[in-house]
């Protein structure tokens, strides 16, 4: 087997080489009821792929919460959190290390979560999704560098091929379609043509999943860089409508994602969310959300492709006032709007939508709610409609100053009122009536 000793010296930040021989002395030494520690999983792919490695997984037989324990102190960090499954968490001044347990994983049906039992590191690395992901590498100080790679790991990567460690894998764990994708996608790979096979015939399997364990796996999706590439190919391999019929990606979604993923800053995982569901139906979002049951955010950004179409058509009106603007898109969410803004046709809906993310959108009344509550005005959908109407008219531009305000509030108020007091809503503490205006003291 190849030794990856020099590997490791060069690839490796300084602290993290020195944290894994601090693993390796450890285990050697036998005091933390291990002999032997391994780095694992996808950063031993990244060194023999000669990509950056992330960071480091250690597994060690025995017990991995003791051994992370036991390294943490001997190197000045602390153990953040120990897992069901035997696994830990140490933050240390050489960085994060994740430490498990080697085990063995038996599905007891398909898709469901493992069950879990302490055993080998050839175990363990039967248990992963891929060929590359099942290698390790040894820590110890006699065996520095000595890659373990019992599943052709080593000669699948020199051929760049993405493959399934037995014939079943995709049944036990359907999350593995969904990663086979990003892998392939990510790391320039193909699926080996048994593999492809599987995949294709196990589609159906997706059903399967949690919502919560699909929602996570199209998470990491959503977070790679090149999100769009996986997605066209995901879809032509039939994944996206075994996730949810209703569900389908466009051209023009996936033009968008790779227009924001080249723009500078720190992009929103909604946006995305916007550029993937963008052409959904009403009935089609909630046929999505029912199977993804993400929270509420994702929610409001699946539904919005809907609720902006029903507002297209206002927003080619060449005299709509700004307040009108902000209005259209009161329940529409911002990421939708950008996505829009990006997709949407360049007529008079893209000028109107430029306007409102660069300027209407931030617009407040100088007023605020507390200070007019304090000048008398009584809480309740009269506060409400006249805040409303001041924001509006900073909008408009038919207020702009303070005092202005003050002065529209003046008029309108006792207006609002009376019109309170005759629409029935009157009457409830505080509210005030036409006779007796709340003792309104506004200046
Ligand atoms: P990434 O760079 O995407 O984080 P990774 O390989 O580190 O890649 P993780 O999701 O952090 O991926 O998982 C760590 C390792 O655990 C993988 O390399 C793989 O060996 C194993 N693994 C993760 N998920 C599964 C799974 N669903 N089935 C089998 N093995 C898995």
């Amino acid at each position: 087997m190849p030794k990856l000793a020099s590997l490791l010296e060069s690839k490796l930040p300084a602290n993290i080489v020195e944290l894994l021989h601090a693993a390796g002395e450890l285990a050697a030494s036998g005091d933390a009821g291990t002999s032997e520690a391994y780095l694992v999983g996808g950063s031993v792919r990244d060194l023999v792929l000669g990509r950056e490695p992330k960071d480091p997984d250690i597994v060690v037989t025995g017990n991995g919460p003791r051994f992370a324990r036991a390294l943490a102190e001997k190197i000045g960090g602390t153990v953040t959190s120990v897992s069901q499954f035997g696994t830990a968490i140490i933050d240390s001044p050489h960085g994060r290390v994740d430490v498990a347990t080697a085990r063995t994983e038996t599905y007891s049906s398909p898709a469901a979560l493992p069950d879990i039992t302490p055993s080998t590191m050839d175990d363990d690395l039967q248990r992963r999704d891929f060929s590359v992901n099942a290698m390790a590498v040894s820590v110890l100080p006699g065996a520095w560098g000595d890659l373990l790679a019992p599943h052709r790991g080593f000669s699948d990567a020199a051929r760049r091929r993405l493959r399934i460690l037995h014939d079943a894998s995709f049944q036990d764990d359907p999350t593995r379609i969904l990663r086979a994708v990003r892998y392939e996608v990510r790391l320039g790979f193909s699926m080996a043509v048994d593999t492809a096979e599987a995949l294709e015939r196990d589609l159906p399997y997706l059903d399967r999943l949690s919502s919560a364990r699909l929602l996570a796996e199209l998470k990491k999706l959503l977070m790679e860089p090149k999100r769009a590439d996986i997605l066209r190919r995901a879809e032509a391999l039939g994944i996206i409508g075994a996730i949810s019929p209703a569900l389908r990606v466009t051209e023009s979604g996936l033009k968008a994602m790779e227009h924001f993923g080249t723009s500078a800053g720190e992009i929103d995982e909604l946006l995305y969310v916007a550029c993937l569901t963008s052409s959904l139906t009403g009935e089609e979002a909630e046929a999505v959300i029912a199977r993804l049951q993400p929270d509420r955010d994702w929610q409001a950004v699946i539904r919005g492709a809907a609720a902006f179409r029903d507002v297209a058509s206002l927003l080619e009106s060449p005299d709509l006032l700004p307040s009108e603007i902000v209005e259209l898109f009161a329940r529409i969410p911002v990421p939708v709007i950008e996505f829009q803004r990006v997709a949407g046709p360049k007529t008079r809906q893209r000028e109107h939508i430029e306007a409102f993310l660069r300027r209407h959108r931030d617009i407040r009344a100088e007023t605020t709610g507390d200070e007019l509550k304090a000048q008398g005005v009584p809480s309740g959908p009269v506060l409400g409609k006249l805040l409303l109407e001041l924001k509006n008219a900073r909008l408009d531009g038919r207020v702009s100053s303070r005092e202005e305000e003050l002065d529209l509030v003046r008029r309108r108020l006792p207006v609002l009122l009376g019109r309170e007091a005759n629409g029935g809503h009157a009457g409830g503490a505080g509210q005030g009536t036409r006779d007796q205006p709340a003792g309104a003291a506004v200046p």
